[in-house]
């Protein structure tokens, strides 16, 4: 589903964030790239909805060179989630969830109707949550906003970058949890960035293991802990 070929990024400071990058994740896999800060996890995931452009080699996403596909196209195919979600502060949660099927053409009446889906979804209850404004949930409960927006277009691809980074370790388990299970009802294809090995293993299918610029190992969780 997304396919990365001898991918390089060399940003135009000169730094080399990723050199020569390979790696296949297969339809419906939750990838995690994992490593230390500064190893390229975010520039490899930003090249897939092309708000980093690679210097050379090619990304397919569902077979497609995306070199040619229009980035607004590409985006509606791939939702996004980072660590700190922006959502408009003076909008309640609702219509923060619903303003982007509203941009996609959806009716207003519709969009509404299936924001209130998503946010069911993502474990918030739409009655009391979704008339709420930004500034009156959690940092966990903003994230979860954000999953459910990224979700709105139904996108195959989710691509998330530390989305439960800055909420406190209780919190987080659960987000991780509830994740996993929503992962296994849609079957997205995923790319999970984090520099929490923990998280890695939970949440992961696959590990993609990042030293400086590439990735060192490609495996299931159990065979990068050394497990049987
Ligand atoms: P990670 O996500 O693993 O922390 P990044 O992909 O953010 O790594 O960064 C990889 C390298 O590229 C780092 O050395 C970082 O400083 C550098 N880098 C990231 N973005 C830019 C940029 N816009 N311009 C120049 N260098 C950048
Ligand atoms: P998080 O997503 O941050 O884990 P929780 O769902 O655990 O958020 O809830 C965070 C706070 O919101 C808690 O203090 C909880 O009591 C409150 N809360 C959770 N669900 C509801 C609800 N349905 N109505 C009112 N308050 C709620």
């Amino acid at each position: 589903m997304i396919r990365f070929e001898g991918v390089g990024k060399r940003y135009a400071d000169g730094t080399v964030a990723v050199h020569d990058l390979s790696l296949d994740v297969a339809e419906g896999q939750l990838v995690t790239l994992v490593g230390p800060s500064g190893c390229g996890k975010t520039t490899t995931m930003m090249m897939v909805n092309r708000l980093v452009e690679p210097t050379s080699g090619r990304i397919e996403v569902d077979g497609e060179d995306i070199a040619h596909v229009d980035p607004v196209a590409l985006r509606r195919r791939i939702g996004y989630v980072i660590q700190q979600v922006g959502l408009f502060p003076h909008r309640t949660v609702l219509d923060n969830t619903a303003t982007v099927l509203s941009l996609l053409g959806t009716k207003r009446g519709r969009a509404r109707e299936r924001a209130r889906e998503l946010l069911d979804l993502v474990g918030l209850d739409p009655e009391t949550f979704g008339p709420r404004y930004p500034h009156q949930l959690s940092g966990g409960q903003r994230q979860r906003v954000g999953v459910a927006r990224a979700l709105a277009a139904d996108p195959p691809v989710l691509l998330m970058d530390e989305p439960f980074g800055a909420v406190d370790p209780v919190v987080r388990e659960r987000l991780q949890n509830q994740f996993v299970d929503l992962q296994r009802r849609l079957r997205k294809t995923v790319l999970f960035v984090t520099h929490d090995i923990e998280e890695a293993v939970r949440l992961g299918d696959r590990m993609a293991v990042y030293g400086p610029g590439r990735i060192e190992q490609f495996d299931t969780p159990q065979t990068v802990l050394g497990r049987p």
